[in-house]
């Protein structure tokens, strides 16, 4: 089984590396890719212990890109993490989320629901990345939200008070900067986007794929993009998008999987 679309406490998930791995081996996946938002932190500690438990890990990332003012997650796969140019972009992208998340606290503060966001980015050392999940968290320990749904739907949710837009990088140039790398692209999530329009202008710029199978896809979803995905000449990628146990996408971990025909069709677009 294969699954790739994981995250780790490198950025949003609940688990470190390893006992995602643990866990994925234990469920019997056999390939999976952490893709932590805009840092490969993660990625040293999930190889080891993808090594030991005999699994194949891809290197991955999600990456935060903007795109009419709204956030557009690209998944980056089989790059090389040493490569500089990468790395040093996704330092940028991870010093922009530290920025937002001061600006989106400024308004929580003006709101009469303040946390102590230097607090919050102290704890994200080592590359780890921050990002509003970390900002829920907070208004929920302060007592101002009952849960990070409850966080998101009347603060910090798109089109709440304290949304703060990123100034993000265009998909156009990720997808550029992931191949130089040695990567391929596939739009995550593409149902939760809702960015149909722009997928015939990725694919001339470089896309590889659509995360067709998703957690919070249906099955007619995944049809529609398998359907956009061959007009386009993509391919189609998969994965939980688990981010530990907490959450509604924690029972399907192990159960929402990229059959490896994709996969292999998939990885086939490697340079
Ligand atoms: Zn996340
Ligand atoms: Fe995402
Ligand atoms: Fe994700």
């Amino acid at each position: 089984m294969i699954d790739l679309h994981l995250h780790t406490t490198a950025s949003d998930g609940t688990l470190t590396p390893s006992a995602l791995v643990s866990r994925a081996a234990a469920i019997g996946l056999r390939i999976i890719a952490v893709t932590d938002h805009d840092t490969l932190a993660g990625l040293p500690e999930a190889r080891a212990a993808a090594a030991a438990h005999g699994l194949r890990l891809v290197d991955g990332v999600e990456i935060t890109a903007v795109e009419d003012r709204r956030d557009l997650h690209l998944l980056a796969y089989f790059i090389d993490p040493a490569n500089a140019a990468l790395v040093d972009f996704l330092a940028v992208q991870r010093q922009d989320r530290m920025r937002r998340m001061r600006d989106i606290a400024e308004r929580l503060a003006a709101l009469d629901v303040p946390v102590d966001i230097e607090s919050v980015i102290a704890e994200r050392k080592d590359g780890r990345s921050l990002g509003r999940p970390q900002i829920a968290d907070a208004l929920v320990a302060a007592g101002h939200a009952r849960d990070r749904d409850d966080a998101f739907d009347r603060f910090i949710g798109s089109d709440r008070p304290a949304y703060v837009p990123r100034r993000g990088a265009r998909p156009d140039d990720v997808i550029d900067i992931v191949r130089r790398a040695g990567g391929i692209v596939s739009m995550a999530h593409p149902a939760l986007t809702k960015k149909d329009e722009i997928i015939p202008r990725l694919a001339s710029a470089g896309l590889a794929a659509l995360e067709a199978r998703h957690s919070d896809q249906d099955p007619a979803a995944e049809q529609h993009y398998r359907e956009l995905a061959s007009r386009y000449g993509l391919a189609v990628s998969g994965g939980s998008d688990f981010h530990g146990d907490a959450g509604h996408r924690a029972a399907l971990f192990g159960s929402v999987v990229l059959p490896l025909e994709d996969f292999a069709a998939f990885e086939s677009r490697r340079a």
